[in-house]
């Protein structure tokens, strides 16, 4: 039983999740329209899977011995005895989506890109937080170097475009199931060598996922990870080859790459291209701050159902931490300066507030307004702090009259304007 939380507990939100709101709610708009925007001219069409999945849609996909399934995973038991997991990432769960719809029925590879809160029960720290944001691209169906270069340089896009500094990518290969397979006897031999110099994790993992320990944090196996067999060595020549050509096109791209040899992701759905997006540190001597990764998982579909192996690309950006680092923000759609200031006096003009704000609604004119105030000097001076181009001023006798007065906030010059000639006026409101 968890301890019963005290008052003040109860009115935080839950550790390591936060709301969005004002200029941070914005910046999230800001990047996911222009990130879709972006996705958009290059072919991706819109997905939205549930926030819930099916267990085994994890459990398989993403895999035990992982630290997402082991450690990570909000796991909820329904009322009907199911069991649902609260979204860690996304690939397993578009790949049920591409099973489940049939897509394969679709003229191929299908583009997808979608986005939304992912959860991980992992310890809150910077940077880290248990609901965090991501935006994924993938491309479903065929394989080709090309693709896995389609995801890159897309990517590669969205993050200029998002303001982030010198953005760049860490890439490898892992190859596929054959060369896979080579590499991971020749790698298990060797940590097998090195054996007592290996913590406890690493040497669990020795036995469940040994291609992990080149991940490991242990600065002892960081030593011994130098000299660790490197996957390129054992590439077989078609994996080499699809290799060869992804590096062709982030020549071609003038993307900033660099092969990284201990990079080989840890969740077992991955096969050939794997890669991780980065941006410098903000302080020198701190590590390099990941903004994102993925890679081919031509294995997935098989993995969680599919009668047939399905070739797959894709990567999925941490949105929050693009936020963080971004130098610049996108303002979304949604985002509107006021224009105008609405002030109202007296019950009458209050009454038919409505119709002057939806007037302008139409015209498609951002106002303000304050009515639950009833003078004159309180709503002029929010308008004053708002800095808003015009007034508009309404009161008992242009209720009666059916007229307003339009104040340019500027020139402090006036103007009546009758409502029936309100939407027409506002073309030379500037
Ligand atoms: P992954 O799905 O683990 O490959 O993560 C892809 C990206 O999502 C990472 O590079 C991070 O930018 C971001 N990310 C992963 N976990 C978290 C987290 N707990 N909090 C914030 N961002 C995260």
């Amino acid at each position: 039983m968890s301890e019963k939380k005290s008052s003040s507990q109860e009115l935080q939100s839950p550790k390591g999740m936060r709301d969005l709101m004002g200029d941070e709610y914005y910046r999230f708009q800001g990047f996911f329209e222009k990130a879709q925007e972006i996705a958009v001219y290059y072919g991706f069409q819109p997905i939205e899977t549930p926030t819930l999945e099916n267990e085994e849609v994890f459990l398989k996909g993403v895999g035990e011995g992982t630290d997402v399934v082991d450690k990570e995973m909000y796991t909820i038991k329904t009322k009907g005895g199911d069991k649902l997991v609260m979204k860690p990432e996304n690939t397993a769960s578009l790949m049920r989506a591409y099973l489940e719809h049939g897509m394969l029925s679709q003229p191929q590879p299908v583009y997808m890109y979608g986005y939304g809160p992912r959860f991980r029960h992992d310890k809150p720290q910077k940077g880290r937080y248990r609901q965090f944001y991501q935006f994924d691209l993938d491309i479903i169906g065929k394989t080709g170097a090309v693709l896995d270069a389609t995801i890159i340089e897309v990517a590669m896009l969205i993050l200029k475009e998002a303001g982030v500094p010198n953005p760049m990518i860490k890439i490898n290969s892992i190859g596929d199931k054959d060369s896979r397979k080579e590499y991971i006897k020749h790698l298990t031999n060797y940590y097998k060598k090195h054996i007592s110099d290996l913590g406890a994790i690493d040497r669990a993992r020795l036995k469940t996922n040994p291609m992990r320990i080149l991940d490991s944090k242990d600065p002892k196996t960081i030593e011994i990870n130098i000299d660790a067999p490197q996957s390129l060595n054992y590439l077989n020549s078609e994996s080499k080859k699809h290799f060869k050509e992804v590096i062709e096109y982030l020549d071609e791209c003038g993307i900033n790459y660099e092969i990284d040899h201990t990079l080989v992701r840890g969740l077992d759905y991955y096969s050939q291209t794997v890669f991780e997006f980065f941006t410098p540190a903000k302080e020198e001597g701190e590590k390099m701050i990941a903004l994102g990764g993925g890679g081919r998982y031509d294995y997935l579909a098989k993995i969680i159902g599919s009668k047939k192996d399905i070739p797959a690309v894709g990567c999925a950006f941490g949105v929050d931490r693009i936020l963080d680092v971004a130098t610049e923000s996108l303002d979304p759609k949604i985002k509107k300066e006021p224009k105008v200031f609405f002030i109202q006096l007296g019950f009458e003009a209050k009454l038919k507030s409505f119709q002057i704000i939806e007037i302008l609604r139409k015209r498609k004119i951002p106002v303000k307004h304050s009515l639950s105030k009833d003078n004159l000097s309180s709503q002029l001076s929010i308008a004053e702090k708002l800095e808003v181009p015009y007034t508009i001023i309404f009161g008992q006798k242009e209720a009666m009259d059916g007229t307003v007065i339009i104040r340019d906030m500027k020139t402090r010059s006036q103007d009546i304007v009758k409502l029936t000639d309100l939407a027409e006026y506002t073309k030379k409101m500037k």
